[in-house]
Parts: structure tokens; C-alpha cells; sequence
């Protein structure tokens, strides 16, 4: 089984770190919650006038390099990579069109999170359609490019995904039920 895993949101907790360094730079400003989040862009639940503020926090220098990992998911990851039968593969898009801290920093927190052997398991592209694989586990629900995938989508469950109707869901407390493993 050929396991393509996203990673922001999924691996590493991109919307906690937004949301905590927001409450940090713009205190008197409102901001998206968690579960109050609809959609999955991020920019797109705020205001125009707020889009320079957004962008400010997750294309700063430092962001992306820091960003925590997504509960159970360090673990999960490296039980993943013990089982038999299993060639998993970290498959995520840098931010656009702001691609070069992130880009880096993915390389980085790779390293950093879940040690050298996944480094060389990181795909970076902006087109997942055409990365072969038997499942895409990814929180974006609708994932689109130039191929028809070869893979199936199983969405990593969010509560601002929860409309979407792909099939199968996951989290990092019930993966192992899911993937029938
Ligand atoms: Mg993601």
C-alpha cells in the first residue's frame, strides 16, 4: 500500500499556529476559531480589508519553521513506517505564490518532527493528482489538477471539511481502523 500523507493540518498544525500568533501580533482584532471556520482557505473567512494581516503571519520568516505537530500524528508516522506492507510518502504543496520559507521549512520540520529517514520521503508539488498512490490522506477536500488520480482521497477530518462528501475520513486516533491495518 502506496500511503500519500499532506502535512499542514494534517502532519503539522498550520490554523493552531496561525491562530495563536494572530491572538499574538493583532490582539485587538477578531479572529476565525477553529471550529468556526468554513472552508478550507483560511484568507477566504476574512474580510478583504484583513487580507494583508493574514498573509503577514504565515509568510513571516520564522511561521512556517515553527509551526507544532498535529496531536498523535508524530506517532503515528513512525508506527506507520514499521508495519509491513506499508510505503508511505509525505505528499504537500508549499504556500503560493510566497513559495520559499515554506519550502525550506517543510524540509526542516521533516527533519526536525520525524528524523532523517522521512526527508527523503517528502514530495513537494502543487499538482497531487499526478503523484502516484493507493490513498491521499489530506485535509482539503477538494484536490484538483491536471490527472485523474490514481489514488483515493481520505479526507483527515477538520471541522471546517465537514460538508465535504468524500467517503472515507480520518483522524490520528482512528487511522489504523480506517486504513484496515
Ligand atoms: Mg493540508
Amino acid at each position: 500500500m502506496i500511503l500519500l500523507i499532506d502535512m499542514d493540518d494534517v502532519i503539522t498544525d498550520f490554523e493552531g499556529e496561525f491562530i495563536e500568533k494572530w491572538k499574538l501580533c493583532y490582539p485587538d482584532k477578531p479572529y476565525v476559531k477553529s471550529g468556526d471556520r468554513r472552508g478550507f482557505s483560511i484568507i477566504r473567512q476574512y474580510p478583504e480589508e484583513f487580507h494583508g494581516f493574514v498573509k503577514r503571519i504565515y509568510h513571516d520568516r520564522n511561521f512556517c519553521r515553527n509551526l507544532p505537530p498535529v496531536d498523535g500524528s508524530i506517532e503515528a508516522l513512525r508506527e506507520i513506517q514499521t508495519m509491513p506492507g506499508i510505503d508511505a510518502f509525505i505528499c504537500s504543496s508549499p504556500l503560493f505564490p510566497n513559495f520559499t520559507n515554506s519550502t525550506l521549512d517543510k524540509f526542516i520540520r521533516v527533519k526536525n518532527h520525524l528524523g532523517e529517514s522521512w526527508v527523503n520521503r517528502l514530495i513537494l508539488t502543487y499538482d497531487k493528482t499526478v503523484i502516484t498512490g493507493d490513498f491521499l490522506i489530506d485535509d482539503n477536500p477538494d484536490i484538483i489538477g491536471s490527472s485523474t488520480p490514481n489514488w483515493e482521497h481520505i479526507v483527515y477530518d477538520q471541522p471546517y471539511n465537514r460538508n465535504s462528501k468524500t467517503v472515507k475520513r480520518l483522524t490520528w486516533k482512528n487511522w489504523k481502523k480506517v486504513l484496515s491495518v
